[in-house]
């Protein structure tokens, strides 16, 4: 039957939540959330993009951050993933691919002279030139601009997928790593455990995300920390249960110190957390003043005085990336 009622944007009504991505307990219904709306007018105004004209439209009009009560990870729901257009348009700011990360010092310490290894995601290979010599490396990037920068190297970078390799060629590495990844990725737990299998007995699973117990989980309006660009957030809680849900060996947590770069983000966060409790919130909203573009400078650039005058610093400072070594067990010794 036709209607001529005006009709609005509005989602279907909320099914019960899908299980935790990670390890499968039910989620809360609600969590925190965060519109479509303000996600794109966030794009637009701090990196100039347009989603929907990258074909990225957006799902749902609202999404959810759930926190699982089993392995604590926080979770956006529904999906919204960004394709490949996304990312190409992101690696033009000079930031997005960083020659060096304090992620890739940690790990190639791990790494001895002739050893495989595996890097899922990366890029224009970067951490390449970090390894020891004669190491046999193989990377995989499905962004193909990235990948040809990559090659243009001389590097070994492939469009394979992670799942075909580790059907194709169980423990055939030393070591696997995946910096910067996890975030991204709709379901973490296969893409685990396929890095897991593509790892000899006695070899190393390592993996960097941004670390959600530092600033990134207060802050407010990082439009790059939800979706379409991140699936999930990393506490420490979490990345503390992966050695037993993987079944691999704990073996280390490197915490990154705060980057100079990120000190008035970090002061943001704690002025904004501060103000959240004293108005009987446990944490900021995921976004505030999206529309208001002035008046989000304003309230970064006091960020700093407002930090000192409220003597927020005690608190130890800590940053962006948090970096997990992890060892499979086997007979084959480190
Ligand atoms: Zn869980």
């Amino acid at each position: 039957m036709r209607s001529d009622l005006p009709t609005a944007r509005l989602d279907p009504p909320r099914e019960a939540a899908p299980p935790c991505r990670l390890c499968g307990q039910a989620l809360p219904a609600e969590g925190e959330t965060v519109t479509a709306a303000d996600i794109e007018a966030l794009y637009r105004q701090d990196l100039g993009m347009d989603l929907a004209a990258l074909g990225c439209a957006p799902p749902a009009a609202r999404y959810h951050l759930l926190q699982c009560p089993g392995c604590r990870l926080r979770q956006f729901s529904p999906d919204w993933v960004a394709p490949p257009a996304v990312y190409r348009a992101l690696q033009v700011h000079p930031w997005y691919y960083q020659a060096d990360k304090s992620e890739f010092r940690a790990a190639a310490a791990q790494i001895r002279p002739g050893q495989a290894v595996l890097e899922v995601g990366c890029g224009s290979g970067k951490f390449h030139r970090f390894l020891p010599p004669r190491v046999a490396y193989l990377g995989l990037e499905s962004n193909t601009e990235a990948l040809a920068q990559a090659r243009a190297q001389g590097l070994d970078v492939r469009s394979l997928d992670l799942q075909r390799l580790a059907e194709r060629d169980p423990e055939r590495f030393d070591v696997a790593l995946a910096f910067q990844v996890l975030e991204h990725v709709p379901q973490p737990l296969a893409f685990l455990q396929d890095l897991a299998r593509c790892v000899r007995p006695g070899g190393l699973v390592i993996v960097s995300v941004p670390a959600d117990d530092s600033f990134l989980g207060r802050e407010v309006n990082n439009v790059l920390n939800m979706p379409p660009h991140h699936c999930t957030r990393w506490p420490d809680a979490t990345l503390a249960r992966l050695p037993a849900l993987l079944g691999l060996q704990a073996v280390q947590a490197l915490n990154e110190a705060l980057a100079p770069g990120h000190g008035r983000a970090d002061a943001l966060a704690r002025v904004l957390r501060g103000v959240a409790r004293l108005v009987g919130r446990r944490t900021p909203p995921l976004v505030m003043l999206s529309r208001q573009r002035l008046l989000r400078r304003a309230l970064g650039a006091a960020a700093l005085p407002l930090r000192a005058a409220l003597r927020l610093r005690s608190a130890p400072r800590r940053g962006h990336t948090v970096t997990v070594v992890m060892r499979k067990p086997g007979s084959f010794g480190p």
